[in-house]
């Protein structure tokens, strides 16, 4: 694909420095073998898609492989849709696992039996406190904790209780497994953290298997080891937790893999925690998991991202070791070169106004043949059917044109697109309201295909349709979800539901677009001339009825100025 220009970009971040001076060591022999390992609690984000890119991208460049697993330890919020959808999500961004999936309950047996170990070294016990109680006895960062009165259980009882937790004998927080470390630790993650819970919930895979369930700092490392990971790359939360994960697994003696932790993406405008996500699909503030305002991957596909643009970008925002906001112009910028590219160009009318052309004959259709992209010669050309009664963009008018309106206007003349120049001869407005109902214009013969004989020059080239043949057509248009730039700055103060857009969706009822469009299929993305791109979405009716777009970005480029002004300045 576009391997040679992403190489271009590549840059050798920490991670890269990491893995290459463990190759140059023969660390690991040598090997990067890494892992996405999503809980199946919602669907996947644009953050996701960077850590996605970044373990998959990895294992593609250092010839290793990338596993998919199933952080499925938490029954209670996940389901079986969810991991539908990732895997959905991970394959449309274009990565393969082979035969490397993986789900984290098919360790259970495994784990237990670590535990037990643990339990047998004297390294773990059952506590009977109430999750109340473990939080009171677990001190702050300023006072070391207490021990609970349980701590110096016999190893014999232990691993009588723990063996009755997993068999039912306790409700619901009645009793966990700790690990046994030090209530003094600097480290509140070393302070005894709680390895298993009882949760009497039925299990998307295992059903009720089990009533005890590992604590991800517990389970993570294990799962690992287990895949043997070399490189278990997660993001920057997790690096207080890395002294757990390294306890575990050297107590147990078992296989070691290494933590390196990355910062989170964040983006401007965007929420991405699945909390908030799945608060905005449950009150119905959009439409589901996949509404095209949601930065969800389900989202922006359906908004029609592609899985070039979304690698692109997580290979431009880099990886760093602090967290810090990335402008979503960049999100955007990324995927107008790629669809700038590759998205064929046709004529749309967000806003139609019809016109008349009066010295047509009428009955008459004249076949231009349009470019599909200038950007790429082996697209080719189409032809665009033209008559007497066409439609224009109802703003390509003014009734009283400003200085700087170079458009039609009364008297005015202007190029249709790839047809012929036309001037406007007559208003037809509505005489109670004044609203403008219908230009009258009339057509040079001589101007055919949009040039003049005699290197007459007009200021403005506008798109149209042809009244007849034109396919009617719904447009959605989105800004972002929420008002302001860092949500997450904003929602220290505020519930984050104070934050949104009541205007992230414009729905235009009454478009005309061109007819080549009847021959194509939902995910079929375009351009409309001097509009925007656009994919069809899978609300339209095809082939019979209507067809509906959504606006996938604007044409206008902001950051690519800022950039250009950037480099300007060196
Ligand atoms: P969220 O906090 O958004 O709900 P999560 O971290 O709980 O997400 P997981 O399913 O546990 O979601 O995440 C799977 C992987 O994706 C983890 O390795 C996690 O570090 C990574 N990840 C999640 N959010 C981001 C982000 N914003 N940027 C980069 N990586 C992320
Ligand atoms: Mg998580």
């Amino acid at each position: 694909m576009d391997n040679n220009e992403t190489a271009k970009k590549k840059v050798v971040h920490f991670i890269r420095q990491i893995i290459n001076k463990d190759i140059a060591e023969n660390k690991k022999n040598s090997q990067v073998i890494t892992r996405f390992p999503p809980e199946p609690n919602g669907y996947l984000h644009i953050g996701h898609a960077k850590s996605i890119c970044l373990n998959f991208g990895l294992a593609e460049e250092y010839n290793g492989r990338c596993h998919l697993r199933f952080d499925d330890t938490n029954p209670i919020k996940e389901e079986q849709e969810y991991i539908d959808a990732i895997i959905e999500d991970v394959r449309w961004l274009g990565f393969d696992w082979g035969e490397h999936l993986y789900f984290a309950s098919d360790y259970f047996e495994q784990m237990y039996a670590w535990a037990v170990q643990l339990i047998r070294a004297g390294k773990a016990y059952v506590d009977g406190l109430t999750t109340e109680q473990i939080r009171e006895y677990r001190g702050t960062l300023t006072e070391p904790g207490v021990n609970s009165p349980y701590r110096n259980r016999s190893i014999e009882e232990n691993l009588d209780l723990f063996e009755r937790m997993r068999k039912g004998d306790y409700k619901d927080g009645e009793m966990v497994l700790r690990a046994r470390i030090d209530m003094g630790h600097p480290n509140m993650n070393m302070r005894d953290p709680v390895m298993y819970r009882i949760l009497h919930a039925k299990h998307p895979r295992t059903g009720d298997k089990w009533c005890i369930y590992p604590m991800y700092d517990w389970a993570h490392g294990l799962e690992d080891s287990i895949e043997g990971i070399t490189h278990s790359i997660c993001t920057l939360e997790f690096e207080d937790h890395r002294p757990l994960y390294d306890w575990f697994l050297d107590q147990l003696g078992i296989y070691h893999p290494q933590q390196i932790e990355f910062a989170r993406l964040n983006l401007t405008f965007t929420i991405m925690s699945k909390r908030y996500l799945l608060k905005l699909v449950k009150e119905g503030i959009v439409s589901g998991w996949d509404d095209p305002r949601m930065p969800t991957i389900s989202g922006l596909r359906r908004r029609g991202y592609t899985p070039a643009a979304l690698r692109d970008f997580s290979e431009r925002v880099g990886v760093a070791k602090r967290d810090s906001i990335v402008d979503s112009q960049l999100l955007e910028h990324c995927l107008r070169e790629d669809l700038n590219r590759h998205a064929p160009r046709v004529m749309g009318v967000l806003n139609p106004l019809k016109v008349v052309i009066t010295n047509y004959p009428e009955g008459k259709v004249e076949e231009f043949e349009a470019i599909n992209n200038p950007e790429d010669e082996a697209a080719g050309v189409r032809k665009v059917p033209f008559s007497r009664e066409i439609y224009i963009e109802r703003e390509d008018f003014m009734l009283n044109p400003p200085k700087k309106f170079f458009r039609l206007a009364p008297g005015r003349e202007v190029r249709l697109r790839y047809a012929y120049y036309i001037t406007c001869t007559d208003v037809l407005q509505d005489e109670k309201t004044g609203d403008i109902l219908e230009l009258h214009c009339t057509y040079d013969p001589e101007s055919r295909g949009g040039y003049t004989p005699d290197g007459r020059k007009v200021r403005s080239t506008i798109h149209w349709v042809s009244l007849e043949h034109a396919i009617d057509a719904e447009v959605r248009q989105y800004d972002y979800l929420l008002t302001v730039p860092d949500p997450s700055a904003e929602t220290a103060k505020k519930e984050f539901m104070d934050y949104i857009n009541p205007n992230s969706l414009t729905v235009l009822h009454h478009c005309k677009v061109e007819p080549s469009l009847v021959r194509q299929k939902v995910g079929f993305k375009c351009q409309f001339e001097r509009k925007g791109y656009f994919m069809i979405d899978p609300d339209s009716k095809i082939p019979e009825g209507t067809l509906v777009f959504n606006q996938t970005v604007s044409l206008r480029d902001t950051w690519a100025k800022i950039a250009q002004a950037e480099s300007g300045k060196h």
